[in-house]
């Protein structure tokens, strides 16, 4: 399309057609993005079967002339066509149908067929088969047809024409330089022109398994685009500056240390030394704290803060929900105010005079520590030296969310700390290469006990630096976990009455609030009514998410307190929560939940050192999935094998958020099943990131366009 000229009316935009609207839904903008939409099967309109020889179920072309055309009145209104070809007759029998069907088969015309032949009480029969008329001398199609992924509104013939026009547009023109690719592979235009178009003779099984070397290729391309935006966004980040922060002989982290009720576990220990070293450096630290549920993360998350107001600097820490936030608060109150410390607390929930006495203290730097949910990063905080952020539970934040932080630490800090306060309070030596008008950027821990698998570590997070605690704090029992019918509901309400005798306490976790009419789940509220009347000398609490905080951190207070014996709660619990003296754990309709959810949840009990028990509920009949799902939480408790097994049943895209952008994260490679063609893209990346700057970059935005911006959060 060429530009139209400077000061020519805007040329009217025609209303979009609805094929249209549904490949924007698709992804398909681009003529790139159409020549990368690869077909999902093909159908061979390269021969014609004759009759005799078409095999029971088998999809087949005939053709011939209609001998008879006829609407059948007994029974099932239809309309019958004979069709021969010299042999056998073959039937084609039409259910639905309309008067341009009769005219199209009437008798004499001469048309090829194609669908599956049966064998029916009067010979072979094709019942609605795909048709269209012809002559003696049409052509047959050269090439196998693609039927590619599409929706209701988009017709296969529509979209088919606008991937070949695609596939003729695009720009496809080599990127690598010679002797880079895996031997053998062909050129990434000929491998979609293959895909697109597959010669008569191309082997079916190769394509459908998706191990033809045109596949191959595209894998390959892939997962290069992949491994260089990771790298180069590692390379930016190294380039960026941030303050070096270390802990004071003497200072908040040897007497935190001292003041903690326990010691640390060696694994506490050791990814609060890998995360010391990180904050020691004068680039922005950008790790990961992995560690199960229950593991002991806040405790390296206050030491981690420490080091930081050690050094005179400002940390700030965010958590995905009020209660969670709040169980931080608390916590982190109870070991660092005895210390001398000003801790503000910051939610959405904090509102008039006492919300402007935080954003006062946040701003002044008056407060050392800010503690609260996404309300911190909202336009009207502002930090007066923030030298670390703290993300908990950093997996429910969503992509977009994780980058609107990232960009709102960035600007916060654009103009760097007053020049007069740049030295570090500890009166360190400041960093050779920091001056004044080095702009700063925080550090950033998160902190997730959903484990990022292996494989996905080294690839899509290759960006990131991961510390692991891979032991839990001495003096837990493990959990032992027991799925149910939903028929075995008074049985577990038996086994409540007793350990509440014993004065354990029980969680009982349901998924919805309101009854929907789609899903006619039980819900809380009558759960909670249900277990009130069955335990009626004790107390039964309800939480779920639509009530006000208030009344939220009440409830909590009792339950926490040990006031409350039963407490109904939907998901509104899921992270965080702390009460030792649980030890029960119900989940109904458990195979609504997700795996790691359900793992997260159990992983409310099992904190004392009284043996806990989780029961799933489920009503049946259970998916496939859903099965997997429960047998795997009967099978393990261990939050690697149960990260492992989440990724078999689902695959990567869910991981770390990745969902909400709605962004897939590979589309044709396998990180498992494709692993020596990730090694080669591995080993590759940096050699064109040096080299060939310009083909990485147009490499990126050819597999990536606009999803490039997600893969770097
Ligand atoms: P999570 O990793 O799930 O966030 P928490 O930080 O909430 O876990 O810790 C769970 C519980 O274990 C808390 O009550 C915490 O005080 C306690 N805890 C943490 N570290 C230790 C330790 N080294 N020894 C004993 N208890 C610990
Ligand atoms: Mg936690």
């Amino acid at each position: 399309m060429s530009e139209p000229a400077p000061g020519a009316p805007a040329p009217k935009s025609l209303p979009k057609s609805l094929p249209q609207k549904a490949m924007e839904k698709l992804g398909l903008l681009r003529d790139i993005d159409l020549a990368l939409h690869l077909p999902l099967r093909y159908e061979d309109e390269t021969r014609i079967t004759p009759i005799n020889e078409a095999h029971e179920g088998e999809p087949v072309q005939c053709e011939g002339e209609v001998t008879e055309c006829r609407v059948d009145l007994r029974g099932r209104r239809q309309l019958l066509v004979r069709l021969e070809d010299g042999g056998e007759p073959l039937l084609l029998r039409f259910i639905h149908f309309y008067p341009s069907h009769q005219k199209s088969l009437a008798v004499g015309k001469r048309v090829r067929v194609r669908g599956e032949v049966r064998h029916g009480f009067f010979g072979r029969e094709m019942v609605h088969p795909q048709f269209k008329a012809v002559h003696e001398d049409t052509p047959l199609a050269q090439a196998l047809t693609p039927v590619y992924p599409s929706s209701a509104s988009l017709p296969q013939a529509y979209l088919r024409k606008a991937v070949a026009a695609g596939l003729r547009r695009a720009d496809l023109h080599e990127l690598l330089p010679p002797g880079v690719v895996p031997a053998k592979l062909p050129t990434l235009r000929e491998a979609l022109n293959f895909l697109h178009h597959p010669p008569p003779q191309a082997q079916l099984s190769t394509l459908e398994d998706h191990s033809h070397p045109a596949w191959q290729r595209l894998k390959f391309e892939e997962l290069l685009a992949q491994q260089l935006s990771q790298q180069q966004a590692q390379r930016e980040r190294a380039l960026l500056h941030a303050p070096a922060l270390r802990a004071q002989a003497g200072g908040v982290v040897e007497r935190l240390l001292a003041a903690l009720p326990f010691s640390l576990t060696n694994a506490q220990r050791r990814v609060s030394e890998e995360i010391a070293q990180d904050l020691a450096l004068p680039q922005p630290m950008h790790r990961l704290l992995q560690g199960d549920v229950g593991s002991g993360k806040t405790v390296v998350a206050a030491l981690a803060a420490a080091v930081t107001i050690d050094s005179g600097w400002q940390c700030v820490l965010m958590a995905p929900t009020e209660i969670l936030a709040e169980q931080h608060f608390k916590k982190l109150i109870g070991w660092l105010e005895p210390l001398g410390l000003q801790i503000a607390w910051l939610t959405g929930s904090v509102k008039g005079r006492a919300r402007q006495k935080m954003l006062d203290a946040a701003a002044d730097g008056s407060a050392q520590l800010i503690i609260g949910t996404h309300a911190v990063i909202e336009d009207k905080v502002k930090f007066a030296k923030l030298g670390l952020a703290i993300i908990d539970e950093q997996h429910r934040f969503g992509v977009a969310q994780r980058l609107a932080l990232r960009k709102k630490l960035a600007t916060g800090f654009a103009a760097g700390p007053p020049q007069d306060e740049a030295r570090p309070l500890g009166g360190q030596e400041p960093q050779a290469t920091w001056g004044p008008s080095t702009p700063l950027e925080p550090h950033l821990l998160m902190m997730s006990a959903t484990p990022i698998p292996r494989t996905l570590a080294m690839t899509y997070f290759a960006d990131l630096a991961v510390s692991t605690i891979d032991e839990l704090p001495p003096g837990r029992s493990p959990i032992i976990t027991k799925v149910f019918a939903d028929g075995k509901r008074p049985n577990v309400i038996e086994k409540i009455r007793d350990e509440v005798a014993q004065g354990a306490q029980v969680y009982w976790v349901c998924p919805l609030i309101e009854e929907s009419e789609a899903l006619d789940l039980n819900n809380a509220t009558e759960t909670h009514a249900e277990l009130s009347l069955a335990l009626p000398d004790k107390t039964v609490g309800l939480l779920h998410g639509r009530m006000p905080p208030a009344e939220k951190a009440a409830v909590m207070a009792q339950f926490s307190g040990g006031e409350m014996q039963v407490l109904v709660a939907t998901t509104v619990i899921e992270v965080g929560v702390d009460v030792p003296n649980a030890s029960l754990m119900v989940i109904e309709h458990a195979e609504r939940f997700g795996l790691s959810q359900l793992h997260q949840l159990r992983g409310r009990v099992g904190r004392g050192a009284k043996a806990s028990v989780c029961v799933l509920l489920y009503t049946g009949p259970l998916s496939q999935t859903g099965k997997d799902r429960l047998r795997a939480m009967a099978e393990t408790n261990d939050g690697f094998e149960i990260a492992r097994r989440d990724l078999d049943i689902r695959g990567p895209g869910e991981f770390m958020g990745a969902r909400q952008s709605g962004a897939e994260l590979l589309r044709f490679a396998d990180l498992q099943d494709d692993a020596p063609l990730l090694q080669a893209a591995r080993r590759l990346a940096p050699l064109l990131l040096d080299q060939h700057p310009q083909a990485a970059t147009q490499q990126v935005t050819r597999w990536l366009g606009s999803k490039a911006e997600f893969l770097k959060a």
